[in-house]
């Protein structure tokens, strides 16, 4: 990995066994290392040997004896959780985040920037380094810094490659705002694919190595992680649902194409049918607001009943089902999380969304399918950030500068 350098390679899920084991540790409380064993499926060598380095790296320390799973007693492994922090950055388009997290993936404190137009992204740039530079002056049990940055995101560039509705983003080549700037070393990741290793890691729903994070937010995007792998493309711009065409007359979108699902049921999008012609008035003081603040007023009224928030949200939750009958058959992934703004809408959203793809996806498939909503307490985009910063430490904690 590139000290001080943003990692291009990330590794596998099925490799991030010592994040696993403080995932544990923090989900369980004090365990043996049989526990972990077998919560993990791994052998006891295999986990004595990662314990190991995690106890080398302050990580982990023993506690007494301890009552381990019917085969009597044996030595306790607590984790220091707060011992060694990360820093989870969220840019979405307006939005940004910064919140700091234990090494476990919980978050101890969180920052929201106030909303970025597109005249002032280059301030916002210097916004984040300004408070991620106090931040790390104020803590140092801070080791790495994690950024989860919108899709299409050219990795090797440090690029994104398109951003609707805000191309000011484009400009920014965060490998070079970031990746070198501060004492502890930048990881940036995709948005939707940091929001799937959050999932895979921290919710207890999931099972298995196949899942995709559908996030639907100010944009549209999606990672996936097939057979433990993330899909990353040979740019790092696979699995870009947003810009897939669900209409080849429909409105022409920035990144050249006609019809993105993005430009149908984003919060971008859902701001904007609310100030469309046929809902005139329905929706007051919506010019002042931010997407995020009309995305909620949509979702209180269509809880209350209103007819015409019920179905402009119908509407929206139908797109959204779109993409998911894409997903099912592009990806066949286990189970799908669908997170972000617009999965505020809740259950009526989900229904909707189950319902469509139950109509239309092969039935083979779809009764293969769990789709479910992102019950992360954190968002997971930023929780993702995290997951990957710490993955990173956890992984290399010597290089990191952890004790070892
Ligand atoms: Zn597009």
């Amino acid at each position: 990995m590139h000290q001080n350098g943003p990692a291009s390679t990330p590794a596998a899920m099925s490799e991030l066994n010592q994040s696993r084991i403080v995932q544990c540790l923090h989900a369980d409380g004090v365990s043996s290392r049989a526990d972990i064993a077998r919560k993990l499926h791994l052998t006891a060598p295999a986990v004595g040997k990662l314990v190991g380095r995690l106890i080398d790296a302050g990580i982990v320390s023993e506690t007494g004896e301890v009552a381990s799973g019917g085969h009597g007693r044996s030595i306790g492994l607590r984790l220091n959780a707060k011992r060694y922090q990360v820093i989870g950055v969220k840019f979405a388009r307006s939005l940004v985040q910064i919140g700091v997290f234990d090494i476990g993936g919980h978050l101890l404190k969180m920052e929201e920037l106030p909303p970025v137009t597109d005249g002032d992204v280059e301030s916002c740039v210097h916004e984040v380094r300004r408070r991620i530079k106090t931040l790390l002056d104020r803590n140092p049990s801070i080791v790495a810094i994690g950024m989860a940055v919108p899709g299409p995101y050219l990795r090797e560039e440090g690029r994104i490659a398109v951003v609707t509705s805000m191309q000011g983003w484009r400009g920014v080549n965060f490998i070079e705002e970031f990746g070198r700037t501060f004492r502890v070393p930048t990881f940036i990741e995709q948005d939707a694919r940091a929001g799937a290793m959050a999932e895979a890691l921290f919710d207890t729903r999931i099972k298995g190595a196949n899942l995709a994070y559908y996030l639907v937010g100010e944009g549209v995007g999606l990672g996936v992680i097939d057979q433990d792998n993330l899909v990353n493309g040979s740019l790092g711009t696979a699995t870009e649902i947003g810009h897939v065409s669900i209409d080849m007359n429909g409105t022409t979108c920035e990144c050249g194409n006609r019809g993105c699902l993005e430009c149908y049921c984003s919060a971008v999008a859902i701001h904007t049918l609310m100030g469309g012609a046929d809902h005139r008035g329905h929706f007051p003081g919506l010019e002042a607001m931010t997407h995020k603040e009309a995305c909620n007023l949509l979702f209180d009224m269509a809880r209350q009943g209103e007819p015409t928030a019920v179905s402009l949200l119908d509407q929206v939750a139908d797109y959204v089902g779109y993409g998911c009958v894409t997903i099912v058959n592009a990806y066949n992934p286990a189970q799908i999380v669908i997170g972000d703004l617009v999965a505020q809408a809740g259950r009526p959203l989900l229904d909707r969304v189950r319902t469509l793809v139950a109509d239309r996806a092969l039935p083979q498939v779809r009764d293969h399918t769990e789709i479910l909503l992102s019950e992360l307490p954190a968002d997971a985009t930023l929780t993702g950030a995290a997951a990957v910063a710490a993955n990173q430490f956890l992984e290399h904690p010597s290089s990191l500068g952890g004790q070892g």
